[in-house]
């Protein structure tokens, strides 16, 4: 479940796809607990837990749940949530209660008229918004979120989807207003041509690089992401000695 639509996002349940979105099933939060139980085991170098969806983790209270469980049992583990931000100003006390000291926000634009091309609805106190009128809501709870989160102690990271033909003149006023509000570190990822966008142009790796360079002057740039499945496991590099395990995984990520 999600409470807004971008136009690249098809959430799917499956074990073959590698993309966000994407993973095996959706597990309960005392399901999940044992997942990790298990991951551990056989990777004690995990230091990372972290929810990504498939959908809008601070839309599901089990995310909460998930977290507060796994803080008590794990403490020493940082805990990471990935969000479109929509929701995040409201959520951070309880985040910060169940032991998140970590969050990404996924902002594509700062100008409502570019972000309204890339999200065809925003749902807000069970009311659907449409156009710029979704987009500008949008785009403002995800900076006070941003700002909120940061004031609280937590580390901020911003995720971007390069849409070559939409936002690469949004990369810049996107790190400044961000780096303005709190926020350490800027990821820009290319988009992944699915759903509504399954026509556009992947960005090319000039472009990625342009927009990295840009970004740079105000936000120094995570270059590493494998835009993984919702419910990857691994350290990066080590990945390999852990996809046996692929049936049990579910709706959590950990990580090195
Ligand atoms: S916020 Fe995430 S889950 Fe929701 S539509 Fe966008 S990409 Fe998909």
């Amino acid at each position: 479940m999600c409470n807004i639509q971008c136009n690249y996002c098809k959430r799917d349940i499956n074990k073959s796809e590698n993309r966000p979105g994407v993973s095996a099933s959706v597990l309960k939060p005392i399901e999940s607990l044992e997942v990790l139980r298990t991951a551990l085991k056989k990777m004690p170098q995990i230091k990372v837990v972290g929810i990504a969806g498939p959908g809008e983790p601070l839309a599901n209270p089990n995310t909460f749940e998930t977290f507060r469980l796994v803080h008590e049992e794990f403490p020493h583990l940082i805990k990471c949530v990935a969000s479109n931000g929509l929701l995040l100003a409201e959520k951070v006390d309880e985040l910060k209660k169940v032991g998140v000291s970590t969050v990404t926000v996924t902002i594509n634009a700062v100008d409502p008229e570019v972000a309204s091309k890339i999200y065809a609805f925003v749902i807000y106190k069970n009311k659907t918004l449409t156009g710029t009128d979704g987009a500008k809501l949008l785009l403002e709870k995800q900076m006070e979120g941003v700002e909120k989160a940061s004031a609280a102690g937590m580390l901020v990271k911003i995720n971007t989807v390069l849409i070559p033909e939409i936002n690469s003149d949004e990369i810049e006023k996107i790190s400044l207003e961000a780096a303005k509000r709190g926020a350490v570190i800027h990821n820009i990822i290319p988009l992944i041509p699915i759903y509504l966008f399954k026509y556009m142009p992947k960005p090319t790796a000039e472009q990625l690089n342009k927009a990295r360079s840009i970004s740079l002057k105000y936000l120094p740039q995570f270059r590493v992401c494998k835009q993984c499945r919702a419910d990857a496991m691994g350290v990066p590099g080590l990945e390999k000695c852990l996809s046996c395990t692929q049936d049990k995984l579910g709706s959590v990520y950990f990580h090195g």
